[in-house]
């Protein structure tokens, strides 16, 4: 819908070491009033507390992968949302042994939950992993040390757009109306056919956004990237660094700059950042000198897809 919220709030900007201002990986997607959660490092629940968003508004929690910087928040965020009386389900979508991570944490300390857990255990490969009417979410099978996965977040193609005082004109009956958006034409009373084009404008692009942690440089993404509209991407490190990178399976802001560039995306979004850098402007810099639109990601902020 034109002027509906798709909008991203980074809750943790940092890599495996929290500071006293930047923290583990942790991202809220908000699409319309409905929100997912991407990664959940520690202390996500008190940041979604600080910036005041509501914990039962969290429908799916997507875990990119299982080193401890993007889950162990995790536990906590959801005995809390049990404590506030939570009844609806929540879905996790992770790969398969965070289920019995879960669950065993939850027996030890006799944690009983009230609401339904659902795991969607990730695929090794690029699929939808979730169509529920508003978004489809894709996998993105990425490099790291351990198995790990990108997602893709798209709006879902809406329906052309009625034109109206066209409409009136022509006075077409309320029941056929659906099928018009759809795309159907119309025959008038005088038998004559009015083309679909007369009736409908087409639909706002639909928008989208991919998030791209943890992982090595790897071009391979780029086709299931491919000009999104907002690209979160991991620059842990600078090129001062770039050997620390590889060994570590993750990139530069350069590299992250090279792939926005490549997948001609419209917006770059840097993040998920080394302790060592205590400012962040080089990152930013060498990221700008491949992809202009290039921004830091700050806690607390709020980027429009
Ligand atoms: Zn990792």
């Amino acid at each position: 819908m034109p002027g509906s919220k798709f909008e991203l709030t980074v809750l943790g900007s940092n890599s495996a070491i929290p500071t006293a201002n930047r923290h583990p990986s942790a991202h809220l997607l908000n699409v319309n009033e409905r929100f997912y959660l991407i990664d959940c490092g520690e202390g996500t629940q008190i940041q979604l507390r600080k910036y005041g968003f509501k914990f039962q508004r969290i429908g799916h929690i997507f875990i990119s992968h299982l080193h401890g910087d993007h889950f162990f928040g995790l536990i906590g965020l959801i005995t809390t949302m049990n404590l506030l009386g939570r009844e609806q389900p929540l879905t996790i979508h992770a790969h398969k042994e965070l289920q019995e991570l879960i669950t065993y944490q939850l027996k030890v300390s006799k944690s009983w939950i009230d609401f339904k857990i659902h795991y969607n255990h990730l695929p090794t490969d690029s699929q939808i992993i979730l169509d529920d009417g508003k978004i489809t979410v894709q996998t993105v099978p990425l490099s790291h040390r351990i198995p790990c996965c990108g997602f893709v977040f798209r709006e879902k193609i809406h329906h052309r757009k009625l034109l109206k005082q066209v409409i009136e004109n022509y006075n077409i009956p309320v029941v056929l109306l659906k099928g018009i958006k759809q795309g159907d034409d119309y025959i008038a009373k005088s038998g004559k056919l009015i083309p679909n084009e007369e009736l409908t404008e087409s639909p706002p692009k639909s928008r989208s956004f991919a998030y791209i942690t943890d992982t090595k440089y790897k071009e391979e993404i780029i086709p299931l990237i491919k000009e999104v509209d907002l690209l979160y991407h991991e620059s842990t490190f600078t090129e001062e660094h770039k050997d620390r990178a590889k060994q570590t399976f993750h990139c530069t802001a350069k590299e992250a700059g090279t792939i926005a560039q490549m997948a001609n995306v419209n917006k770059l979004l840097l993040g998920h950042y080394s302790v060592r850098y205590k400012t962040l402007d080089p990152l930013l810099l060498e990221a700008k000198s491949m992809f202009e639109t290039s921004e830091l990601s700050i806690e607390g902020q709020t980027y429009s897809v």
